[in-house]
């Protein structure tokens, strides 16, 4: 407890024990939570640049504990992947995803929507198999499902990595790179990559109103995107004056607090029917 001119400072700093023991619970009491209703997902558009056309969702998972409140995912998707639980996690997301899509395809719409996968999810050599089950049992077309995944979860182990991304990507699932721009710069062996689209990670788009240096790795990210054929994201677009330079530049995708948080499936069909209204 630090004092600060006499009075007590209450900054809530855990042990390092309250921390392996909050990790404990979140694992030991995740399947559990999924069948209590807990865990959820949480859906953010992506709109096309520049018709503002509502292309897709992305699929975020939200776990509301009864003990500790809401948790971030990044600290509890870390935890339950570290636990060899990815798969569990992954394969909840997705079905309520694909329910999301199958639903949207029943009213005459076309929204696809994209899942984060974890590098250990490609460990999983039937993994592509339980994908195009879900696929098949919800009647949802593979190109109306996108995979994320980071760079560095790819470079990781590329050996293991790529021949399941070959396999999703012979399917038709359309596959994007995460968080691009972070990792170590593979842009070699983005070229190697079977992927369609990269997202430039949100921490240049958020910093190109201010970072000259920001401003040009996002558009030399667009740049080196294009000319490899790809879809360019931007993620992290919360301000007008980022998205009409990002226009100007001719990134295709927005993302973003600025077009909308990530929402609860209610509040999505509300955001949707006002914006088609
Ligand atoms: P991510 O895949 O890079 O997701 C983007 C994160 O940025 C989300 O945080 C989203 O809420 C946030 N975000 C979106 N727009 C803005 C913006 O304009 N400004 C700012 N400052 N942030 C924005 P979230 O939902 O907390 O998720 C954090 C990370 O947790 C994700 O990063 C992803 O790596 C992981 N994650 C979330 N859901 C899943 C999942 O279902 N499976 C796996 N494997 N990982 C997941
Ligand atoms: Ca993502
Ligand atoms: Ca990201
Ligand atoms: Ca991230």
């Amino acid at each position: 407890r630090a004092t600060r001119g006499g009075e007590e400072v209450r900054a809530y700093v855990p042990s390092m024990g309250q921390i392996f023991l909050r990790r404990f619970q979140m694992v030991t009491q995740f399947r559990q939570a999924l069948e209590e209703g807990q865990v959820s997902v949480h859906y953010q558009p992506k709109v096309s640049l520049p018709s503002r056309q509502v292309l897709g969702v992305e699929a975020l998972v939200r776990w509301v504990h009864p003990e500790f409140g809401k948790l971030d995912p990044d600290e509890f998707v870390p935890a339950i992947e570290a636990a060899g639980l990815i798969g569990v996690l992954t394969g909840f997301v997705l079905e309520q995803a694909l329910i999301r899509v199958r639903k949207w395809m029943d009213e005459g719409l076309r929204i696809s929507v994209a899942v984060n996968l974890s590098v250990r999810n490609l460990s999983d050599l039937d993994f592509p198999k339980k994908v195009v089950e879900a696929l098949r049992r919800f009647g949802v077309p593979a190109e109306l499902l996108t995979f994320e995944l980071t760079e560095s979860g790819v470079m990781a182990d590329p050996q293991k990595a790529l021949p399941i991304l070959r396999e999703l990507h012979a399917l038709g699932i359309v596959l994007a790179v995460d968080d691009f721009g972070t990792g170590y710069s593979s842009l070699a062996y983005l070229r190697q990559l079977p992927v369609d689209e990269v997202k430039i990670d949100k921490s240049f788009v958020l910093g190109m109103g201010t970072d000259l240096g920001d401003l040009a790795v996002v558009r030399s990210i667009v740049e080196l995107g294009h000319s490899l054929g790809l879809t360019v994201v931007a993620e992290g677009v919360e301000e007008d004056i980022a998205r009409d330079q990002l226009e100007a530049m001719g990134c295709d995708v927005a993302q973003g607090y600025l077009i909308s948080r990530p929402l609860a499936e209610d509040r999505l069909e509300a955001w949707l029917q006002a914006r088609t209204a």
